[in-house]
């Protein structure tokens, strides 16, 4: 594999930086990149033109690897910078979560995997799975939800992060949905008791949902953002408003039941303030089914591979990135290990994670939510995290839009293509773990089917509402 190509491919996806299902320079960059080492590639899949498959090899097992690439809004950066400047605007595109590198790497890995066969006749199929929309869109979620996954075997995946660990543990479900109030308007002075204010009800209900906080779960989650707040002028009353809602819970049943009394705070506040209020679905997010099987193969994948090593001056450049963040609150913050301590010393030592960090496998939610999730539901899948970016900031940080080109970034991204692939080989190799890891996730199934928490007739589509 060209490594170098494939650090450039990553770094275009960086420069286009296309939002979810927008993402078309990026799709067509990577189709094309996987047309030219050998793959059978289908752009646009399942209703979804930035979504697209590059297929390798014949017969079993199925090993997919999955690939993201959309960016954020209100992310832009200049690359290397270690303070937040963005290229143009501020309003403009960045890639904050590492879906740059995410995707190439993942692209990286399919070629190895391919390599692999090629050279040793093995039966098997590669396919690379190319995931739109992973921020708002659940891509993944459509194809889980379509049978888009029903001849994989075993689903790969990884996240550029400031740790070398694989992922365990599930994460949450998550249900998007908006809240559109119509009231009738009026002038506020003049004859407000004629008015019936959409803006009130949308208040109202953020009222009864913040104290509805009080009496939800601890693993639950619920946000909002007023997409519409009917006009500027507070001489007018509002006869629009509009909230998008995300509700989270540890599993779909929960998620769906938090849903309902959520629901409840949005038509009482309408009730109170005599505005009507119409609840459009948006999309869902099933929780992860961790893996123990799979996470113990890539952990002796990841042991195999060992971490990156760095050049004086690559560590002088994180340096200068750590040093943006406070790392006390960045040490409160660490996630579950095995051995804290140790990682908390690498955090004062160096300036970016030079150590495979341990963790024994567990099933506790983490807050957050992912469409992973949902091929995680009906094919055995598993995550893992390679550090391309200094300590501190976290994901959607100008830091790692900043850093996503660097020699660093980079040496993350080849490490991630080269575990997976690892891993990918230990399965062709060794079909007793994919059957383990299948009867493991039928037992945590315990009997349960998938369903999807996006209803059958909602299609893919971008996340707003005006
Ligand atoms: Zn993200
Ligand atoms: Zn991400």
């Amino acid at each position: 594999m060209d490594q170098k190509r494939l650090c450039s491919l990553s770094d275009a996806i960086w420069g286009y930086a296309e939002t979810g299902f927008t993402e078309e320079k990026s799709a067509r960059a990577m189709a094309g990149f996987l047309r030219d080492s050998g793959f059978e590639v289908t752009e646009g899949i399942d209703g979804m033109p930035t979504a697209y498959m590059g297929v390798y090899g014949h017969g079993r097992p199925v090993i997919d690897v999955l690939a993201e690439y959309d960016a954020l809004s209100g992310m832009s950066q200049q690359a290397d910078v270690p303070e937040r400047r963005p290229v143009t605007s501020a309003e403009d595109n960045g890639h904050g979560c590492g879906h740059e590198l995410l995707g190439a790497g993942a692209v990286g890995a399919a070629i190895l995997l391919k390599e692999y066969l090629e050279k040793t006749g093995r039966e098997g199929t590669v396919r690379l799975v190319g995931c739109p929309a992973e921020e708002s869109g659940s891509s993944k979620a459509y194809l889980a939800r379509d049978g888009f996954f029903k001849d994989t075997d075993c689903a790969l995946t990884w996240h550029p992060a400031d740790f070398n660990m694989v992922c365990s543990g599930s994460s949450q479900s998550c249900i998007s949905l908006f809240f559109r109030y119509t009231g009738v308007s009026a002038h506020a002075a003049g004859s407000p008791q004629l008015g019936r204010s959409a803006l009130d009800a949308a208040e109202l209900t953020n009222v009864g949902v913040n104290y509805l906080r009080e009496h939800i779960e601890d693993t639950d989650r619920v946000h909002y953002a007023y997409l519409n707040v009917g006009g500027k002028a507070p001489n007018v009353v509002q006869s629009e408003a509009i909230l998008k809602y995300f509700v989270r819970s540890k599993n779909n049943p929960d998620c769906e039941r938090l849903l309902k009394r959520v629901i409840l705070c949005a038509q009482g506040a309408a009730m109170m303030t005599e505005t009507k209020v119409e609840v459009i679905f948006d999309e869902g997010l099933s929780n992860t089914v961790p893996n123990f099987t799979l996470e113990k193969a890539a952990l002796e994948a990841f042991r195999k591979c060992g971490t990156p090593s760095y050049t004086e001056e690559e560590l002088a450049y994180a340096k200068t990135f750590r040093d943006t963040f406070d790392m006390q609150d960045a040490m409160r913050s660490i996630p579950r290990c095995d051995d804290p301590a140790r990682l908390r010393q690498n955090m004062k030592d160096s300036p970016i994670n030079d150590y495979l960090i341990e963790v024994k496998s567990y099933e506790d939610t983490e807050m957050g939510s992912t469409d992973v999730g949902d091929v995680s539901w009906v094919v055995p899948t598993v995550q893992i995290n390679t550090a391309c970016f200094a300590y501190g900031a976290g994901a959607h940080s100008w830091q790692w839009v900043a850093q996503g080109t660097s020699a660093i970034a980079h040496k993350g991204m080849l490490k991630a293509a080269e575990v997976l692939a690892e891993l990918g080989i230990r399965l062709f190799e060794d079909p007793q773990i994919i059957e383990e890891a299948k009867a493991e996730l039928q037992d945590r199934l315990g009997g349960e089917t998938y369903k999807c928490l996006i209803p059958e007739d909602i299609r893919p589509h971008i996340s707003t509402l005006e």
